[in-house]
Parts: C-alpha cells; sequence; structure tokens
C-alpha cells in the first residue's frame, strides 16, 4: 500500500479564504500586505498554525516572518517561515486543491453527489472527471485521521462509544469495516480483509494510537458492540476496564427469532411485553440491574407458562447468554442504549461502497479512501428538510466549524498547518 514513505518533511500546508482570485492575484505583488491578510485569517479562524515543538513563536506569525514565491503548477504562491523555528508554511489560496488540478469547485459539486449516494462513475459523467481523479480526491482529503478533524473542530474524545464492524465487499472478496462512532460522527471507520481479532485490535488501535498522542490519559469508559467473540476481545485488549455492553434494540428484535412457530400475533405481544420491561428498566434511577434480573426471570417463567415449556428454556438461555451486556447498559448511566446512530451511519457508508462496487483497487489506498467519506459524513450539512436541518454531524455534537462552507471546512480541517488553539486559561 502506498502513503506509507512519501512524506518526510512535515506537511504544514495551510488553506487560506482570499474570497475573490482576483484579491488574491492583487496582493501576490506586495509581500507585507500578504502576511498581514494570512495572519488576519488565522485569527478570525481561531486557529494556530503548527510550529516546530521547540518553537516559542507563540503559535502564529508575525509581519517579520520571511516570505518567498514559488511557481507551483502554473500558480504563484507565497511560502511563509517562522523566523524563530524555520519551520515553512505553504499557503495555498482558496481555489487550488493540495496536489490536485481539479478545482475545488468542481470537486464540492463531485464530493456532495458522492456523499448523496451517486456512484463515482456517475459523478464523473457529470462532472466532466474521472473516476480515478474523485477517488483520489477523496483519499487526499482522507490523509488526516477522523481524530484529528474531530479535535480541531473541538470535540473531546469520545469517553463512550458504539463499536461495530460493517460487513462489506470489495469486488467479490468479503471485508469488514471496523467502525467507531459517538453521537452524529464517526470517530474510526477501518479496513480489514479478515474478522480475526487480532485483526480487528489492529485496526481499532490505529484509533487508539492517535486518540493518545491528543490526550496521553485518554481511556474509554463504555462501549457498545453487537460484534462476534473477535469484536469483544479485540476491545477488551485495546480498552482494559471497559464496560462492554450490548444493544437492547437489537435485543427486541432478536426475540421473535427465539420463538420458533408461534404465530406471529404471539411473537408481537411477547416483543412489546419485552419492551416494556427494558423501557421501565432503563427508567429507574437507581439499582437498574437488580430490576432487569428480576423482571428477566419473571418474563421467561411467564413465557414457559403461557406458550410452552420449551419457549421459556429457550429464552432463558437465550438471556444467561446475552445478559451481562444488558446489564452493562443499565448499570451506568452515561452507557448508550442502542445503537442506532451507528446503525445509519454504516447504512450511509454501505449506499456510497456499494454504488461504487469495486472501491478495492491494487494500488487504492482503502484507509485513506473510507477515512476521507468519513470526513463528508462528519462535514457535510444535512439536508433542509432533515432533523438537523443545516448542522453538519460536528456541529450537532457541539463542535465548531471554522467556516459557513463545508467544502471549505475539509479544505482547512484536513490541511497540515493547522492545529486547534488552546482553549484561554480559565479564571
Ligand atoms: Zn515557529
Amino acid at each position: 500500500m502506498q502513503n506509507t514513505a512519501r512524506q518526510t518533511r512535515e506537511n504544514r500546508t495551510i488553506t487560506v479564504d482570499f474570497q475573490e482570485e482576483s484579491a488574491y492575484f492583487q496582493l501576490m505583488d506586495d509581500g507585507k500586505a500578504f502576511v498581514e491578510f494570512v495572519l488576519a485569517f488565522i485569527l478570525a479562524l481561531g486557529f494556530q498554525l503548527t510550529h516546530k515543538a521547540t518553537c516559542r513563536g507563540g503559535g502564529c506569525l508575525t509581519r517579520h516572518s520571511h516570505y518567498a514565491r514559488i511557481r507551483l503548477g502554473g500558480l504563484t504562491i507565497w511560502r511563509i517561515q517562522c523566523t524563530t523555528c524555520k519551520a515553512v508554511f505553504t499557503v495555498l489560496p482558496h481555489f487550488v486543491l493540495r496536489y490536485r488540478k481539479m478545482r475545488p469547485d468542481v470537486a464540492r459539486d463531485a464530493l456532495i453527489a458522492t456523499h448523496g449516494g451517486l456512484s463515482l462513475e456517475w459523478c464523473a459523467v457529470i462532472y466532466h472527471i474521472s473516476p480515478m481523479a474523485l477517488y483520489r480526491v477523496i483519499c487526499a482529503f482522507g490523509q488526516p485521521s477522523s481524530v484529528t478533524v474531530l479535535t480541531r473542530c473541538g470535540l473531546p474524545l469520545p469517553t463512550y462509544i458504539l463499536a461495530d464492524e460493517k460487513h462489506s465487499r470489495c469486488l467479490t472478496e468479503r471485508v469488514y469495516l471496523p467502525t467507531i462512532v459517538r453521537g452524529r460522527v464517526i470517530w474510526h471507520l477501518g479496513y480489514s480483509a479478515s474478522k480475526s481479532a487480532a485483526a480487528f485490535t489492529a485496526s481499532y488501535g490505529a484509533f487508539q494510537r492517535v486518540a493518545h498522542q491528543e490526550d496521553p490519559s485518554y481511556q474509554v469508559k463504555g462501549a457498545l458492540t453487537d460484534g462476534f467473540d473477535s469484536t469483544v476481545s479485540s476491545r477488551r485488549v485495546l480498552f482494559p476496564g471497559v464496560r462492554l455492553g450490548s444493544c437492547l434494540r437489537h435485543a427486541l428484535n432478536k426475540l421473535p427469532s427465539k420463538l420458533i412457530g408461534l404465530s406471529a400475533p404471539v411473537r408481537q405481544g411477547l416483543r412489546s411485553k419485552f419492551h416494556s420491561l427494558l423501557h421501565r428498566c432503563r427508567q429507574r434511577k437507581s439499582l437498574r440491574v437488580v430490576a432487569l434480573g428480576q423482571r428477566l426471570r419473571h418474563f421467561a417463567d411467564h413465557i414457559a407458562t403461557t406458550v410452552g415449556e420449551e419457549h421459556g428454556e429457550r429464552v432463558r438461555h437465550w438471556f444467561q447468554d446475552k445478559k451481562a451486556g444488558w446489564y452493562a447498559v443499565l448499570a451506568d448511566p452515561q452507557m448508550p442504549a442502542m445503537s442506532t446512530v451507528l446503525d445509519q451511519a454504516h447504512n450511509a457508508i454501505d449506499r456510497k461502497l456499494f454504488a461504487m462496487k469495486g472501491f478495492h483497487h491494487p494500488r487504492g489506498s482503502q484507509a485513506a479512501f473510507l477515512t476521507g467519506l468519513a470526513h463528508l459524513y462528519n462535514l457535510i450539512p444535512y439536508q433542509r428538510r432533515a432533523l438537523n436541518a443545516g448542522k453538519c454531524g460536528v456541529e450537532v455534537e457541539d463542535g465548531r466549524v471554522p467556516t459557513s462552507d463545508w467544502m471549505f471546512n475539509l479544505q482547512i480541517l484536513t490541511s497540515g498547518g493547522y492545529q486547534c488553539a488552546p482553549e484561554p486559561p480559565h479564571h
């Protein structure tokens, strides 16, 4: 796979909004005015620049910074150097994508069509670009991890998560997409050709590594999961001491299949009884686990006496298998109880992957491509008739995006040169 040894120098590209192309070309001739403009823009974003670790320059450039013009693919761009640490920042105007010939307005339309579920091939037909060019743009945006982008939006690392693998196909191969979701944002979307515990541990481990770089004391307290045994064991290896729960909605949907041979109305009746049982336990303020244990026993007895002992026995066995996961949900009020938002994220990603069939190609980078799709999922606002109309997932979760334009946010947040400014000290 590519992308491993390509970058030796740190990427300190920053994207700056000059509003009009003409404004950019006017500033081209006046270095001082150019640096002033860039400084004002960074200040307005509330970001800092990633200087070298040793720099005491205060995280920003000064008007005394050195600057030089270079030609890049027929366009003149500026490089600005910090006088203290000598870090060099490449300033990309808003109308250029890093290393791409494609213009951002073309990419914008193609990406939103991709996000809406149109295949790469159809996007390419409509916007006169090659499917491979679009694939590569998504991969390019997918270089920084979801953790990097989301923490730049001020979202705290998630202490309670939903985690599970989406089963998908790459050409004819079965593949798995290990996913971590918290609310409306995807924190990790990985790729694995195997469903072994080792493979899942490697994928979730990539998330954990970046998260630890952001905050060495980071710990997951609770995870809701409904996967294989290898899912559960990978979770235990990576997040020792984590509370592992199972989704209550899955439990509800599974019950009818334990009542083999009974008529549909009888199964439905028992399902709704089970529904109110779980609901009542969740409503309790204390001793929820004890309440659940008692109610499960009574419910299994009820099944045995009303529809037959063999059904009661089967349900009792199933409860025995599953109840630890349900107890975990009820034991901690902060634990998520249902994996609905994870299923929604999986469905959204699956629609895109299904639409493109072979997202696997020999020289491609599945990891970067999927991370690019995750950024789109997190940053493109919902349609105007949706529940959270006009907001993107990041905003729904109370994160901040730098501007009101999602494409521009994508450009800025995936730039290597920006970092989050530290919170102002509280007095
Ligand atoms: Zn510096």
